[in-house]
């Protein structure tokens, strides 16, 4: 690969933009990565572990002569980061995200942008349950699709493809989309899933007392694919819902009324009910082994044998 973007700026160093870091080194598609993040212990952690060409004190000296800033930041700051760098952004400076919100990103970064600066959202459909500088690597977006959301209908072409050919440079396809629909497909894939992880988790920790450490004894039986996710950063999911609101309380919806809908079969006998509906989103799970999205190895691959 060549270089894309002579020098990048990522504010934030935590799993996102630590592998973005080990991505652009690994196909060498800039020549220089300056980086920020709030606090101290990050900065150091960061210089440690040479994470960054350069670590900067400030948000503001980081983003200085950068062609491309990207705000690797919960997205519940991301307008608050905007407004503190927007004075010392380079004219022709193109400013990215990769928040997991796109229309609230866009409603609080755009009015902080100046004229002659490209705004082009990105959101990489990749990550861990883990976060901070030190769980990024470089192959976190290999075979991953990255979704651009430019900010309007005059975002230029030009810096929209330029985006596109880095993150394709770090190993993903690229897709792109309207904020809205992103909004709704990712409340139905990532967000909805997630708070349902998360309540599992929390009904099952209420039941502690009763099943004592049988939770985690036999957490195998598919208990502990939802600890996973439920283990995922509270402040970035605290920001996804309360930007998020609409598109997730509209499937949050569907799911219970399905949700009933089962419990009525369980209540009546209704077997054909069950059976059925089981068929059917066994195989979404093929689909997504087929779309290369997944391993096919029995327990995702973790070699413990089927539950
Ligand atoms: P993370 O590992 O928790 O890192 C967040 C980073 O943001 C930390 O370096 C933190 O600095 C910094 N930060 C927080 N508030 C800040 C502020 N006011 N000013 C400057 N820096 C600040 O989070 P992440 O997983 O990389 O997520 C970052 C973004 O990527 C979020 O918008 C998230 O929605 C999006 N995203 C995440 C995933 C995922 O699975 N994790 C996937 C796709 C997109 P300190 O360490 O100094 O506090």
């Amino acid at each position: 690969m060549s270089v894309v973007y002579d020098r990048v700026a990522l504010i934030g160093l935590g799993l996102i933009a630590s592998s973005i870091f080990w991505a652009i080194k690994r196909s060498g598609l800039a020549n220089e990565v300056t980086g920020y993040a709030r606090t101290k212990d990050t900065r150091e952690t960061a210089r440690r572990i040479g994470l960054c060409d350069r670590v900067c004190d400030s948000a503001t000296e980081a983003v200085e002569g950068a062609d491309l800033v990207i705000l690797c930041v919960p997205v519940g700051v991301m307008g608050r980061v905007a407004a503190e760098i927007a004075p010392v952004l380079k004219p022709g400076a193109t400013v990215s995200d990769v928040g997991s919100v796109k229309r609230s990103v866009i409603d609080a970064v755009a009015p902080h942008l100046p004229d002659g600066v490209h705004f082009v959202p990105a959101h990489p459909l990749a990550g861990t349950e883990h976060s901070g500088p030190e769980s990024g690597f470089a192959e976190l977006y290999d075979n991953r699709w990255c979704i651009i959301v430019p900010a309007d209908e005059d975002t230029d072409p030009d810096a929209v493809a330029k985006l596109r050919s880095f993150w394709e440079g770090m190993g993903a396809h690229v897709d792109e989309m309207d904020a809205d629909h992103h909004d709704l497909v990712l409340a139905v894939t990532s967000h909805a899933p997630h708070l349902i992880a998360y309540t599992m988790v929390g009904v099952a920790d209420d039941l502690r007392r009763v099943t004592d450490s049988e939770v985690i004894k036999y957490s195998a039986a598919g208990f502990r694919d939802f600890t996973r996710i439920a283990a995922s950063d509270p402040t970035m999911w605290r920001d996804v819902f309360l930007t998020n609101k609409d598109a997730t309380l509209e499937i949050l919806g569907r799911f219970t009324e399905e949700l009933f809908a089962l419990q009525r079969a369980i209540r009546t006998g209704d077997g054909d009910h069950l059976y059925d509906y089981f068929t059917r989103t066994r195989a979404i799970r093929r689909g997504i082994i087929e779309a290369g999205q997944d391993t096919d190895a029995p327990d995702f691959g973790r070699g413990g044998g089927r539950q």
